[in-house]
């Protein structure tokens, strides 16, 4: 893939999103060409397409984003292929696929932008990201879905629930990773959701899902998920695994259920003897939101190489929580009074290390600009592209 066809493809989708309502246009006409032509297809997705396409574009949008660092993109799109087994799509879905996108686009371009030498550019990068896909997914051995059953349901707070499973058969995961994951409830509604334990033999894997208010998914689990259901568990993703080079230390930042993926990465280290140093910091708004505390500090009271610091807006919880378990392990330090991004910076100096960051996207973005206000190196930094 040469300069010329990456700037190309560049051109015409930077044209599509100047538009207003641009990529939702885009999008909805490529959905609509596709189920028009493969009617068949529309059984593959939910009742409602709004997320689908939020996250077509955001996968189109990164793809694009990253034509020149192939190391990363192929590896994401392998992983990508895998994961959408679960669709029951097949290879030649995928030539369906890379020509309604190429209808749609050009009814979005129009004739003066869309030339052969446009259309010969988009026809190259579709066709990596397929073949990419088909063989990510061709050379998977393991299932394409996992089953499980919920064996524990606990509401950890009104609004998190800790749910836990038996799979039917164990799944290999690296900790940090991320599973897509479909309930009963709301069938195809597929999520991502951050296993929070490392991958075992026994195939018992552990979630933590908060309640997005008037969304799909999380009210229906966190209200409704009853030991027995069945789950289905798609194909591992992400990239945001422990990977430190030698002699240097790990800055880990999560708030929320963030914390899951990065617990698991501290438990896998825990079983481990030639670990880094590791400082997380766990964000919340109140000390009630820190609900995973205990667990961390034990985790750190038998391993000196990692330290825990707990961050709250509020030092106090809110009339309406029945208190706090922040407090229930004996060794509890009170938690920072603060701005997650601000006390991280005031801890450093951060040069020597990796730094993981997991929470929501508008979190993530303060907490890099923190860091990076603080002169952080932002290749050191990872989160997920989603
Ligand atoms: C890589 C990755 C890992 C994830 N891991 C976890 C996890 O371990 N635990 C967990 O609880 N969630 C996790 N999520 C979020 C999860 O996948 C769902 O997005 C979330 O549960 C909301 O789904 P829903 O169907 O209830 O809401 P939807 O119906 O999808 O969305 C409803 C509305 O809420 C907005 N919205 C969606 N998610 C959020 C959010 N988190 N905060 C605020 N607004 C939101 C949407 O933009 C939309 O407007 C992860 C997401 C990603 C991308």
């Amino acid at each position: 893939m040469d300069s010329r066809t990456i700037s190309l493809v560049r051109t015409t989708f930077k044209a599509v999103a100047a538009v207003e309502g641009g990529p939702e246009k885009l999008t909805r006409s490529f959905y609509a060409i596709l189920f028009a032509r493969n009617p068949e297809a529309r059984d593959l997705f939910p009742a409602s397409m709004s997320l689908q396409r939020d996250k077509l574009l955001t996968a189109i949008a990164y793809a694009i984003d990253q034509l020149e660092n192939l190391d990363r993109l192929l590896p994401f799109l392998q992983q990508l292929g895998r994961d959408h087994r679960k669709y029951g799509i097949v290879d030649a879905h995928y030539a369906a696929v890379g020509d309604a996108l190429i209808t749609a686009l050009e009814q979005f371009a129009g004739t003066e932008m869309w030339t052969e030498e446009v259309e010969g550019a988009w026809r190259e990068v579709i066709g990596v990201m397929a073949t990419t896909m088909i063989d990510g997914a061709n050379g998977d051995d393991g299932p394409p879905v996992w089953m499980g059953t919920v064996v524990e349901h606990i509401r950890v707070l009104d609004d998190v629930s800790v749910v836990r499973l038996k799979l039917d058969e164990p799944m290999d995961y690296a900790a940090g990773q991320y599973v897509s994951v479909s309930v009963p409830s709301r069938p195809r509604m597929w999520r991502y959701l951050s296993p929070a334990i490392p991958a075992n033999s026994a195939g018992e894997i552990e979630f933590h899902i908060r309640r997005v208010s008037g969304g799909w998914v999380s009210p229906s689990v966190v209200a409704n998920t009853a030991v027995g259901d069945r789950w289905s568990v798609g194909s591992p993703l992400g990239s945001m695994t422990r990977h430190t080079a030698r002699g240097r230390d790990r800055l880990l930042i999560a708030s929320g259920t963030g914390i899951a993926p990065l617990r698991a990465q501290v438990m896998e280290m825990a079983a481990r003897t030639d670990n880094p140093r590791v400082s997380v910091f766990y964000g919340g708004k109140y000390p009630c939101d820190l609900y995973d505390m205990a667990t961390l500090q034990h985790i750190a009271a038998t391993n000196p190489w990692l330290s825990i610091v707990g961050v709250v807006e509020d030092d106090t919880d809110p009339w309406w929580t029945d208190g706090s378990r922040y407090s229930q392990f004996s060794g509890a330090i009170p938690p920072t009074v603060g701005k997650l991004g601000t006390v991280v910076v005031d801890h450093g100096p951060w040069d020597n290390h990796d730094i993981a960051i997991v929470g929501s996207p508008s979190m993530i973005n303060t907490t890099k600009f923190r860091l990076q206000g603080a002169g952080v190196d932002m290749s050191t930094i990872s989160y997920d592209p989603w």
